[in-house]
């Protein structure tokens, strides 16, 4: 049987999508491989979010360019957002590289297949895009909305993506059936900009419509969602989320700045005090909710006063987690064509020191109060002889036991915590 390996960077719609590549090559007869070394057919799928991760990308390309030498059958297929419209020119740059191929745009993958001789299902239905032959995670990934329509000024997403394309309900229901039936107890709905779901479909649905769909599902016990845009986050899908016993307790809501006039600049849309309003609102109607953000620290012209506005949001929302980047030019983006990346190396390396020490602290602090409580946590694996799974408010556990208990909830006594992770009891 010929082999596949994925390469997978950046979001979790890549992540998504790699599984989806990976249901298409197994419809054609392959086997996934575990390294570069034993594939006959490699995919990168490749993220230039940030300046080190498109020279993650380029260095892979480099290593496969050595390995395309001396084995010159091995097939490369390149996607992710390093893909631009300028397919040629990338062709030219990197002729080792067999297909480039659009984020999401798997008829061009299948129309490569066909001209290879690789059978790949041609109408493989949407609905079985997932590891079609192989019982499926417990937790799976499962995109809901393609692209994006914000252009914020740093990011490049929306050139790479493309505008915003949302999946219909139905396919996307049947999909979630589809993935309950083979053993999926949780699924994680996403989009760069999941809370925008709907509007481009006949009728208008919205992700709160969607929610409500997806947990009449027998089988399926959690339901999460990312990325949410805090411009986009309704009454309706917050008293939603309330109100429906699979959701959990557990939300993406980037703020990025804790500055008003970085975040016009940033053109995000919302203000500091409204989104201090949302997140009031939230933990009023979902006591426990736990909430995870992204930081962007030295935007252009961002000054100590700005900085230090961001390093006080961080400690009054008491966040759960914060990953925090520093800002990075990406040709093409307005934020790269109006303002200077004026902010030393050494000053950006300091405030995304101090961000993440702070949220270190926050972490440390919010988890302690864990210490000894019972937690419900879903398995998804064995690392290190340890068994570890979620909590609803999706905090990492640990547990040790000679037992099988991949896919089960299970009730554990929380004895050690840390700012990234519990441990425990499993109780019988
Ligand atoms: N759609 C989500 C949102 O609205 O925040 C996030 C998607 S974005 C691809 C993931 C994260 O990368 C962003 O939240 C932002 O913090 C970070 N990011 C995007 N562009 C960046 C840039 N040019 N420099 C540094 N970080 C960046
Ligand atoms: Fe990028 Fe903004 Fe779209 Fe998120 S909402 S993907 S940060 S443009």
């Amino acid at each position: 049987m010929p082999r596949y390996f994925i390469w997978t960077i950046g979001c979790q719609m890549n992540k998504a999508e790699s599984r989806q590549i990976g249901g298409y090559l197994d419809s054609a007869g392959y086997q996934a491989a575990t390294s570069f070394s034993c594939a006959d057919l490699v995919v990168l799928n490749t993220c230039v979010v940030r300046q080190n991760a498109e020279d993650k990308v380029l260095g892979t390309l480099g290593l496969l360019r050595g390995l395309k030498s001396k084995r010159p059958d091995l097939q490369i297929l390149v996607t992710g957002c390093f893909v631009n419209s300028h397919t040629q020119e990338l062709q030219r740059r990197f002729p080792h590289v067999d297909l480039l191929f659009k984020p999401g745009d798997y008829t061009e993958l299948v129309a490569w297949g066909q001209k290879q001789g690789i059978p790949i299902e041609q109408n493989l239905p949407r609905q079985a895009h997932n590891d079609v032959r192989t019982v499926a995670s417990p937790c799976t990934l499962v995109p809901v909305i393609q692209g994006c329509d914000n252009f914020c000024s740093y990011c490049i997403v929306p050139y790479r993506r493309g505008r915003e394309v949302s999946r219909p309900t139905e396919e996307i229901a049947c999909e979630v059936r589809e993935l309950a039936k083979r053993g999926t107890k949780e699924v994680t709905l996403v989009g760069q900009n999941v809370d925008s779901y709907g509007h481009d479909l006949p009728g208008h649905p919205d992700l709160a419509d969607l929610l409500s769909e997806l947990s009449s599902i027998d089988d399926l016990a959690r339901i999460r969602f990312l990325t949410n845009h805090p411009k986009d986050m309704s009454r309706k899908l917050i008293e939603t989320m309330a109100s429906l016993d699979k959701v959990c307790e557990h939300l993406e809501l980037p703020v990025q700045s804790g500055d008003n006039e970085i975040l016009k600049a940033m053109r995000r849309g919302y203000t500091v005090e409204r989104y201090r309003e949302l997140v009031h609102t939230m933990r009023g109607k979902i006591p426990h909710i736990s909430l995870s953000t992204d930081i962007i620290v030295a935007f252009p012209g961002e000054t100590e006063e700005q900085f230090a506005r961001s390093l006080s949001l961080v400690e009054e929302m008491r966040f759960d987690v914060v990953h925090v980047a520093a800002y990075s030019p990406r040709p093409g983006t307005i934020a790269c064509q109006e303002y200077q990346d004026d902010i030393p190396a050494e000053v950006k390396k300091g405030r995304l020191n101090k961000i993440e020490g702070l949220q270190t602290i926050m972490a440390s602090e919010i988890n302690s109060q864990l210490q000894g409580k019972e937690a419900e946590v879903l398995v998804e694996g064995k690392k290190g002889g340890k068994w570890f799974g979620r909590t609803r408010s999706n905090k990492l556990v640990f547990f040790e036991d000679a037992d099988d208990w991949l896919g089960q909830s299970v009730r554990v006594r929380i004895e050690k915590t840390s700012p990234w992770s519990l441990r425990g009891q499993i109780k019988v």
